[in-house]
């Protein structure tokens, strides 16, 4: 059984037992991992108290077949997870990161641009950046990098291009915009404003910082917020657990 190195992130910790650990860790390089971290509830021991959520850490594992949980062998801490003044908006964002991460991937499946996504997002809310646009700013990226981005111009159903003005239809189910002809009859369909679908195209782009000129005043980050979760508790089946704290 060879060990494998991995940068992962701490995603969630479960007590196995006295002193051990079930660890779910998303990794850059095999995608999310679970593992048993034997003695990682003792202070002195191959973990040093590394696997804190939302941590980052250079972990070793022995990777099992099939079924059976994987064996953390050793974590090293290079970064905890921590937001200025313990500000609460920021470790819920963080909490958020960690729920998207864990239910939008499966097990070895790796992304490693997702993983720099969700990287980049932890630093900038542990400095205390502005939470609600980093997280809008983390959900479209991470849906494009996962094939997920609601189609936001051209219509989900028969792809023709939609004009972007005034209010558009959006069906949460049928993955995006509608136009005239295939709106009547559809479930699940909300009005977003033109504005909004462009603001999410920004968002989306991960090419361009565009998104960080974005003045998004508190209406249109409603609008957007209603859309986001709309769509994302279609695409999981579920409301996601942090939704109400964002
Ligand atoms: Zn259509």
């Amino acid at each position: 059984m060879p060990a494998e190195k991995a940068t992962a992130i701490v995603l969630r910790t479960v007590e196995f037992s006295e002193t051990s650990l079930v660890v779910v860790l998303f990794t850059r390089e095999f995608g999310k991992v679970r593992g048993l971290a034997k003695g990682a509830r003792r202070l002195k021991g191959p973990f040093e108290s590394a696997l804190d959520l939302l941590a980052q850490c250079r972990i070793v594992f022995l990777r099992k077949s099939s079924e059976a949980l994987d064996l953390l062998t050793e974590a090293k801490l290079l970064r905890r997870f921590r937001p200025a003044g313990r500000d609460l908006a920021s470790l819920y964002a963080g909490y958020y990161v960690a729920e998207l991460l864990g239910e939008l991937t499966d097990d070895y499946d790796p992304h490693p641009e997702l993983f720099d996504l969700a990287d980049q997002t932890l630093v900038a809310l542990s400095a205390g950046e502005p939470v609600a646009n980093r997280v809008l700013r983390f959900e479209l990226g991470a849906l494009r990098l996962l094939g997920h981005l609601p189609s936001l111009d051209a219509c989900a159903e028969c792809g023709a291009s939609v004009p972007l003005a005034g209010r558009v239809a959006f069906g949460a189910s049928d993955g995006g915009v509608l136009c005239a002809a295939c709106r009547p009859g559809k479930q699940e369909v909300v009005s977003v404003t033109a504005g909004s679908l462009r603001a999410m195209a920004q968002l989306a782009d991960l090419e361009s910082p565009a998104w960080r000129r974005l003045g998004i005043d508190h209406r249109s980050r409603g609008e957007l917020r209603g859309v986001l979760n709309h769509y994302l508790c279609n695409l999981l089946g579920h409301k996601p657990r942090m939704h109400e704290y964002l």
